[in-house]
């Protein structure tokens, strides 16, 4: 086994090459079809809880995280889940981020191009660590503004498209070919330079003739509310967050055939009715707010972010984005209220990035919660 961790930044930690947090090792698992059954579910919750820290986190490419591991028992996490199929046993073919729509039927387009992608991962050639694809081929978009580098949605006209990131629409894809075309644009971004610039939507060279068409992809429905879902139910997990309790305590609950991860801090059980009582549904106004581990979790951070969060998260309508530092890991794009981290203290700003220019800074979480009160209530 590979004993290197890695520390260069710009790459993505998997079960194989977890990173280093200011809580020990995070180690990220990507189940296929993003789908855990009760017995899987039942053994990260034991993972976590014996080689971690307890905490376990969904991202937003529908990954699980176990945080606090050390590197000794990493190692022991890492052959758990090997052997329950939870990671492949290939760090290549674990290094490959999948992301497919989460309501997928057994049959269904999405489930068949997923099931031949994973069986020719060998196919694709080596790709940043950031790059990811997504197939999102269902009669309702659902993943039209999640990350995925390489596309196979469905376009207006009712066919499966082939799209590059970063442009509007795609080319309309022969039943069959459908991952072949995949991967052929995923060669194709290597061979014309891609690697350079990290990432499909950052790649502006010209597509090829054959991946390139006019057919734009469905509109993307909203992600699902809690409650009542057609799988069963949907649960929001506010920031992302549970823990190996929870996750022991659903893989018990009546019903549940499976657990489905979303890259929207909802899991979905599968199975399961929205009115058993056992199910320990979130705080749904927290699903509107972004917030990275802050300190201590991350060493970068300077302030605590998940309690001012929540503090804040009543008073303010529309997005808000608390984050540990400027690097914004929660959330790339602007929010309505941004309040970063900064030496201690925070700085707060309107439709921004964390990284943008103060509004006000210099700011305790006193301060800010007051300033912040006041003004919406002015509001
Ligand atoms: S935004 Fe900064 S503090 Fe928060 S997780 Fe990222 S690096 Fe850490």
């Amino acid at each position: 086994m590979s004993t290197a961790l890695p520390h260069k930044r710009g790459w993505c930690p998997t079960a194989w090459q977890p990173m280093a947090a200011g809580d020990g090792l995070i180690l990220r698992i990507r189940p296929r079809l993003a789908r855990l059954s009760p017995d899987q579910m039942r053994l990260v919750a034991d993972t976590a809880r014996i080689h971690g820290n307890g905490a376990i986190d969904l991202t937003n490419r529908a990954a699980l995280q176990l945080r606090g591991l050390s590197y000794n028992s990493w190692e022991q996490a890492l052959q758990s889940l090997i052997a329950a199929d939870l990671v492949d046993e290939d760090p290549g073919r674990e290094a490959r981020a999948i992301l497919i729509a989460p309501d997928w039927q057994h049959g269904d387009d999405t489930h068949r191009l997923a099931i031949e992608l994973y069986r020719r991962l060998d196919e694709l050639p080596a790709l940043p660590g950031k790059t990811g694809l997504a197939i999102d081929t269902g009669r309702v978009a659902r993943l039209t503004g999640n990350s995925g580098d390489f596309r196979l949605e469905r376009g207006e006209t009712g066919d499966i498209i082939l799209r590059a990131d970063g442009r509007a629409a795609g080319v309309a894809i022969r039943h069959g070919g459908e991952i072949d075309a995949l991967i052929g644009l995923a060669r194709w971004f290597t061979e014309s330079g891609g690697g350079e610039a990290g990432r499909m939507a950052r790649h502006r060279a010209a597509l090829p003739d054959w991946a390139r068409g006019d057919l734009r992809p469905l509109s993307c429905a909203t992600p699902p509310e809690q409650g009542a879902h057609p799988l069963g139910t949907a649960l929001a997990l506010p920031f992302g967050r549970m823990d190996a309790a929870m996750l022991e305590l659903l893989a018990g609950i009546g019903g549940m055939r499976a657990l489905r991860l979303t890259p929207w801090r909802i899991a979905l059980l599968e199975g399961v009715a929205p009115t058993v009582p056992a199910i320990p549904f979130g705080d749904p106004r927290l699903l509107a707010v972004d917030a990275c581990v802050g300190a201590p979790a991350c060493p970068r951070a300077s302030v605590e972010t998940r309690t001012l969060a929540a503090r804040l998260a009543p008073h303010i309508s529309g997005r808000l984005h608390v984050s540990g530092c400027a690097k914004g890991c929660a959330r790339a794009g602007p929010a309505d209220l941004v309040a970063t981290g900064d030496n201690g203290r925070f700085r707060i700003a309107f439709h921004a990035r964390a990284d943008d220019p103060a509004y006000a800074e210099d700011l305790s979480p006193d301060d800010l919660a007051a300033l912040i009160e006041s003004m919406f209530r002015a509001a």
